[in-house]
């Protein structure tokens, strides 16, 4: 089996207010950051539709029945270093038991080759679903090595959540691991038309991690 990846670009009209909101350069920080939360948590649901769950056994207080819960062990969200930040607290709205990973990546902005300066995850990832928040799909660059990073370390099953990806981007990932044995999916808030001659997604947004966390 090689990987078919699978993208969904999340239809919704609630999505689509609150990205209109975020792409106005007058949308000053707090009002992003509380939007990016937002976002991320209805992109979450479309994120985990296939998150894995067992069959469990409980009483209520009318019977005994059959339900579901989530799978042991719990899947690992991978917020990239520093904008995907921004993106954690609305993923764990969802996922509250998920286990928190970190991954800093950074992108050099003449070359756009990407490379990690931190990590602080579990050494053996095998059969974990992993979720991964960068909000920008822009080159592709940094999700290519940041799924990279995770296949050295047994992930099988990887999804990333984006708020905004670039065709560009989309085709990179899908290129570079189209012979590979594993799962991956991308979620998006929307489909952008372009990137521009400094990579940057056009309409976009500007810089997320900018609009977050201002300029440093
Ligand atoms: N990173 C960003 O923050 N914005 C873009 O448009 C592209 C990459």
């Amino acid at each position: 089996m090689v990987c078919v990846m699978k993208v969904h670009v999340a239809n919704h009209p609630l999505i689509s207010h609150k990205l209109t909101v975020l792409r106005d350069q007058e949308t000053d920080s707090p009002t992003f950051r509380h939007l990016v939360e937002e976002l991320v948590t209805l992109l979450a649901y479309e994120a985990t539709r296939d998150v894995r769950t067992q069959t469990v056994e409980i009483t209520t207080p009318v019977t005994k029945t059959t339900g579901v819960k989530m799978a042991s062990p719990a899947p690992v969200v991978v917020p990239i270093l520093r904008a995907g930040l921004g993106m954690l607290e609305g993923m764990s709205k969802l996922l509250p038991t998920a286990q928190v990973g970190f991954l800093g990546m950074v992108r050099d902005e003449k070359t756009l080759q990407a490379s990690t300066y931190a990590n602080r995850l579990p050494d053996d990832l095998t059969g974990r679903q992993v979720f991964v928040l960068d909000p920008m799909l822009a080159t592709g660059g940094t999700l290519v090595a940041a799924f990279n990073f995770l296949i050295e370390r047994g992930a099988s099953d990887i999804t990333a959540v984006c708020i905004l990806a670039a065709p560009e981007g989309i085709k990179i990932v899908e290129d570079a691991f189209k012979d590979a044995k594993i799962d991956i999916s991308i979620v998006t808030g929307a489909l952008d038309e372009k990137l521009n001659e400094h990579g940057y997604i056009v309409p976009g947004l500007g810089d997320a991690g900018d609009r977050l966390y201002g300029v440093v």
